[in-house]
């Protein structure tokens, strides 16, 4: 796993959801987390969206989760991030998600940087990159400015292997040329459509199989 060091000093239905949870720590906290953040990007898959899902966790504890849903509710806003803050906040009762984290499975669009810088969110850790919207750093750089008022940390490439599958899926989805359901076979790690070209990592990395 290769972690990327950017920036920094140092519901109405189950897209969204304010919850807390005590699930077991792996070693790596961070890569725990984005495993949280996979499975809802799992969850976006089975209904049919570009698989992408997102957690926030406060103080150690996982308080929200959010998965890509603009197909269901007919709402270009609806990523998994955006969804993602919205049940923090109503969690915590307030807008701003101090001292909050956000895992996300991709690299936020400008959309949702801009919702997170907002949010006061202290830390965004993503796993793959996103080279068509990624505005952390691969397309714009909206958390690398000065200027602006909040400071976010950034970090990317956690388990970024796994979630280039998502990545990969979305790419093909968008330019028309993948299916917009997940097959009922795929890699073992996440739901990788079997017209893509299978990556690497998702016949080595252990993990769930949908079926
Ligand atoms: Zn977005």
């Amino acid at each position: 796993m290769t972690k990327i060091e950017r920036h920094g000093p140092g519901a109405p239905d189950s897209s969204a959801h304010a919850v807390i949870h005590h699930t077991p720590m792996s070693a790596d906290p961070d890569e725990h987390w984005m495993r949280q953040a996979l499975a809802q990007a799992e969850d976006a898959a089975r209904a049919g969206e570009v698989p992408v899902g997102a957690v926030v966790v406060k103080d150690g504890q996982l308080i929200a989760t959010g998965r890509n849903a603009p197909l269901a509710r007919h709402d270009p806003s609806a990523h998994a991030e955006i969804l993602a803050l919205r049940a923090a906040a109503r969690r915590l009762g307030n807008y701003r998600l101090d001292g909050c984290s956000l895992y996300v499975t991709l690299e936020p669009c400008a959309m949702c940087s801009g919702a997170l810088l907002q949010a006061r969110l202290a830390r965004l850790v993503y796993g793959a990159a996103d080279p068509r919207t990624g505005a952390a750093g691969s397309v714009l750089d909206l958390f690398g400015d000065a200027r602006l008022n909040h400071q976010t940390r950034v970090q990317g490439g956690v388990l970024a292997d796994a979630a280039t599958c998502c990545a990969a899926f979305s790419a093909s989805a968008a330019a028309g040329s993948g299916p917009r359901r997940w097959p009922a076979t795929h890699c073992a790690t996440m739901p990788c459509a079997r017209p893509m070209p299978p990556l690497p990592a998702c016949r080595t990395t252990p993990g769930r199989r949908i079926t």
